[in-house]
């Protein structure tokens, strides 16, 4: 007799090894943290003696579940904000509440959060990929699990690092202290081809070579990444990366909704893993993977939760059964991902796609000790049938629950006993997570006060206030404008050709002003366009001093470069309503009297509302409009147009 610590006896054990074994009734027997053997009872119990036996009353038993990827530390920003596009939800929400809030302490709050409903759901290992990773290792050990832990590296400052080489540094030593840690393997994350430069591909690339640890990261998540990259490098995004060298490392892809064949063959060539996240790309509206098809070649698809920020659980099964359901509603085939499929993927597949397949995924003499047990008997899962041994496995994808998750072991540790979790207080956790709710509602009520404050949160706007002088005034004809400017003695330092294309948002309380998001294409003598370039004003409702001949002084401009789309703009400011205005523009920098202005001689298309003149002159202060107002007065008379009826302030139209 070999002497046991643990024996399994009484389950249906389901060991998702390379021959789909199903013993029942069946025992498994667990020496320390690594199972010793597997199959049917009478022949383990023939072999195998314990002092601790556990009955596992017919329940299933089977190897633990592996979430393929996600973000843990996102469970505090659980249900922020949703049924937003990704760029609004990632950039208007999400990175703002991160730059504010994620700290070492939000980050550990997070994680324990995470393990203890992710030990609920039956899940032993994950992947995750987030800042402060060194906090996610420690408290996801603390909890006792197993995770592939991923420290972020990307081109924008993050919560953690000033900078890329601060973050790359940071993940390096992170590599260092974790190596080899029983439940911990650490990784690197470039976070995605898009938020990343080629340098910290390569980078991060080399890092992860260079210690055999894994690289996760997010590959073609929407359509316009793919189509932006075809654009800027002429090829999609797997060429891409594998350009960057990152294939040469362990890869780990999220996402990979739109790769096509070749690319999922590049992917199978470098042995590289996917990581199939159903929720959050229905959520997000993503697309759906070709995940039968990546099966099919033999790519290791793993199943994730994606971070609970937009998903917004971390419940595996519900992944595992929108995986099938997916697969087959998409392609029209009920055969497509059958339930052993998808428990494959969320077992023995997803362990290899994380690269520790080699110990655990499943149940087998030599892999970990990571278990679990599955009640089957309640109401929903009642019948059962024998006659095929599909069932067992339908029984799981289609019919069970998270909640029917009744017991867990982690490398050899029990994490959850009967339903009680075993190294994690929930009620102590739900209590802490409240307290940053609370916090953070604060901030984004705060936030939403007004236009302004939303403009800085997305970052990129200036906080500085600039003043403008500015007149007005209809004309007959340009040319009448233009010869008299050619003939004057105003010195003309530059000439641009502009059509300016202007959105503005107008806000139900008046005092916030209004936003303009503007596109001026520069046009050449022959009329083509040579450049486009985005910006985005916000105009406060700053009409300050009103100066002889309707000589405006204008304040509170606050400039920003529009990185966004206008689409992002409008769904991020909500404004409540909006006007369009296009116009052709002759710009004119010039100097006068050792003064900068700007003339502008447009002719509005949109509305049709024929020639205007217009003089401005910016300025940082105040001090110097009432100079500036009398010289203005001086280039209008010079300009043929002092007798031109000025346009009076209210009616005067934006732009
Ligand atoms: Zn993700």
């Amino acid at each position: 007799m070999i002497k046991a610590d643990k024996l399994f006896v009484n389950g249906r054990v389901l060991a998702m090894d390379s021959e789909f074994h199903q013993f029942f009734p069946g025992a498994v027997a667990v020496l320390g943290d690594v199972i010793v053997a597997v199959g049917p009872e009478d022949e383990i119990l023939k072999n195998y003696s314990s002092d601790e036996t556990i009955d596992c009353q017919e329940k299933t038993l089977m190897p633990g579940l592996i979430n393929a990827h996600t973000h843990v530390p996102m469970t505090l920003l659980r249900g922020l904000a949703d049924d937003l596009r990704l760029d609004v939800w990632l950039m208007g929400y999400m990175m703002p509440v991160e730059r504010e809030f994620v700290s070492p302490e939000f980050v550990q709050l997070g994680t324990r959060l995470a393990c203890a409903e992710m030990i609920r759901s039956g899940v032993t290992a994950f992947a995750d990929m987030y800042y402060f990773e060194d906090n996610v290792a420690q408290a996801t050990a603390e909890a006792g699990m197993r995770a592939v832990c991923s420290q972020t590296v990307m081109k924008f400052p993050t919560p953690d690092a000033a900078s890329y080489e601060e973050s790359l540094a940071m993940a390096r030593e992170f590599i260092k202290k974790w190596k080899g840690h029983p439940l911990i393997v650490p990784s690197v994350a470039p976070h995605a081809p898009y938020t990343c430069t080629p340098e910290i591909l390569r980078a991060t690339a080399e890092l992860a070579v260079e210690f055999d640890v894994p690289l996760h990261i997010h590959i073609s998540e929407t359509a316009l990444e793919v189509e932006n990259m075809r654009r800027e490098q002429g090829m999609p995004v797997v060429p891409y990366v594998k350009k960057q060298s990152i294939l040469d490392a362990k890869v780990l892809a999220a996402h990979c909704v739109h790769i096509d064949e070749g690319e999922m063959r590049t992917l199978k060539h470098a042995n590289a893993g996917v990581a199939h996240n159903p929720s959050s790309n229905l959520k997000l509206a993503s697309g759906i993977a070709p995940v039968k098809r990546m099966i099919d070649l033999g790519l290791n698809v793993g199943i994730g939760t994606d971070g609970p920020a937009s998903n917004n659980d971390l419940d595996m099964f519900e992944e595992m059964r929108l995986a099938a359901f997916l697969a087959k509603g998409s392609s029209g085939d009920p055969t497509a991902i059958p339930a052993r499929t998808a428990l494959l993927m969320a077992t023995r597949l997803g362990a290899k796609a994380l690269h520790i397949g080699d110990i655990t995924g499943s149940l087998e003499p030599g892999k970990r000790a990571d278990l679990i047990l599955v009640d089957t008997h309640p109401l929903h899962n009642s019948p059962h049938f024998r006659h095929d041994p599909q069932s067992s496995y339908s029984q799981i994808i289609y019919a069970s629950k998270a909640t029917d998750v009744s017991d867990v072991m982690i490398n050899g540790n029990w994490v959850m006993r009967d339903h009680q979790l075993l190294t994690l207080d929930e009620m102590e956790l739900s209590k802490q997570a409240q307290v940053y709710a609370e916090k953070i509602d604060v901030f984004l009520m705060q936030r939403e006060e007004s236009i302004m404050s939303k403009l800085i949160a997305i970052g990129g706007a200036m906080e500085e206030e600039s003043f403008e002088v500015q007149l007005k005034v209809r004309i007959e004809s340009r040319d009448i404008v233009l010869n008299a400017l050619n003939q004057s003695p105003i010195q003309i330092l530059r000439t641009r050709h502009y059509r300016q294309y202007d959105t503005y948002f107008e806000f139900t309380d008046p005092d916030q002003g209004y936003l303009r998001y503007r596109e001026d294409d520069s046009v050449n003598e022959k009329g083509e366009v040579t450049g486009v370039r985005s910006r985005l004003t916000l105009i406060g409702q700053g009409f300050e001093r009103h100066f002889p001949q309707e000589v405006l002084l204008w304040r509170s401009r606050y400039f920003a470069p529009a990185s966004q789309t206008l689409r992002f703009y409008r769904e991020y400011f909500k404004p409540s309503s909006e006007h369009e205005i296009e116009k052709d523009r002759l710009r004119f920098m010039v100097s006068f009297k050792g003064t900068e202005f700007y003339i502008n001689i447009d002719e509005m298309n949109k509305p049709s509302l024929g020639n205007f003149l217009e003089i401005k002159s910016r300025t940082w202060s105040r001090n110097d409009a009432e100079e500036k107002s009398r010289l203005v007065t001086e280039l209008i008379a010079l300009l043929g147009v002092s007798n031109a009826e000025p346009l009076a302030k209210d009616y005067i139209e934006m732009g």
